[in-house]
């Protein structure tokens, strides 16, 4: 008997895999607001995206729902989700993909959900329209949904409007709304930065609980590295509409590639020695109106050289998965 060689299996397609992703806002003015962003998520994994405010992180976020308005925006490049080619979308087929496939949260629960309903018709009439489900089996899971992001007196809430809650249960209810059809891939938009610090810590908690149980794959939005560092498993650091490095959260937080990481590190408490004086990273970030063609972060840049001004550095794969977009991508940048 002659026995078959072993063939190895090939790893599992990604979630989600944005390629050449490339978004322009036109208008009164230009915005080339995501320039050339190529990602993958696996499954069951948190992928955190970091940068400042207009660093195209939550632009590339909506990208992946089609949620950018139609008329003022350009799109090109590859976004594929669950083996599905989202830009090529009709609109039946994008509304069965919302909800059921990927859903979102929001930063401002209060202005997401919808003041006139309560939180148990808004969630029953998501799962009324997105699986044709019954009045009856859709307040069935409104219930359901709300113990599980541990809403206290559940039942009663069911009732509740969205102004009697306070930020931290409406954030909760929001959470219960995009699980409700029991999505894949949950998107969260800086979920946390309109909470206060304990309850900002609940809601990461929260969210990386439900994460495990429910075998989700999310990706997270946020400026801040140190509430990256507490939900995410890999990062995607960007700046000026691009990705500058990528790497597993524990990569980038002991050995950051790139100065802008670098910097972001240097000026969070988050695993600063106590009295520690923390740095800032000078200068603001450049205007969009223009596609870059060198490095977007060589003005704020301590490390910056000719050639950096010369022509945009080209991403370096320093390992499966560890992408650097820096002249220096070769060399390791301390973190003071
Ligand atoms: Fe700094 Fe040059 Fe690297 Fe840009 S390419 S981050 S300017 S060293």
């Amino acid at each position: 008997m002659s026995l078959s060689p072993l063939v190895p299996t090939p790893p599992p397609a990604p979630l989600v895999e944005l390629e050449n992703l490339t978004i322009r806002f036109t208008g009164e003015r230009t915005v080339h607001a995501v320039n050339d962003v190529s990602l993958t998520l696996p499954e069951g994994q948190v992928l955190g995206l970091l940068g400042e405010s207009g660093s195209g992180k939550s632009v590339t976020l909506r990208a992946l729902m089609r949620l950018l308005p139609k008329k003022r925006t350009q799109i090109a490049g590859r976004v594929r989700v669950a083996g599905q080619d989202v830009l090529a979308m009709d609109d039946d087929t994008l509304s069965a993909f919302r909800g059921r496939t990927i859903s979102m949260i929001f930063q401002e629960p209060a202005l997401a959900l919808d003041p006139v309903y309560t939180i148990g018709d808004q969630i029953t009439e998501s799962v009324v329209r997105h699986e044709g489900a019954s009045q009856a089996a859709g307040r069935a899971r409104a219930l359901e949904m709300l113990e599980l992001v541990r809403i206290p007196s559940a039942k009663r809430r069911l009732d509740a409007y969205p102004h009697e809650m306070s930020g931290g249960m409406r954030q909760r209810a929001m959470i219960a709304l995009a699980l409700a059809c029991k999505p894949k891939i949950l998107l969260a938009d800086e979920p946390t930065t309109a909470l206060d610090a304990t309850v900002q810590i609940q809601i990461l908690l929260l969210l990386r609980e439900l994460q495990r149980e429910l075998g989700m794959s999310v990706i997270f939005v946020t400026h801040d590295i140190g509430v990256a560092i507490e939900i995410c498993d890999r990062v995607a650091v960007m700046y000026a509409g691009q990705i500058v490095e990528t790497g597993t959260m524990s990569e980038i937080v002991r050995a950051p590639k790139h100065p802008y990481p670098r910097g972001l590190l240097a000026s969070t408490v988050h695993g600063a020695k106590r009295g520690a004086r923390l740095e800032t990273i000078p200068g603001t970030p450049p205007s969009l109106a223009e596609k870059p063609n060198a490095c977007s972060f060589a003005p704020r840049c301590t490390f910056a050289m000719p050639v950096c001004q010369e022509r945009l550095p080209a991403p370096v794969e320093l390992s499966p998965g560890r992408i650097v977009r820096c002249v220096l991508a070769q060399e390791t940048v301390p973190v003071t």
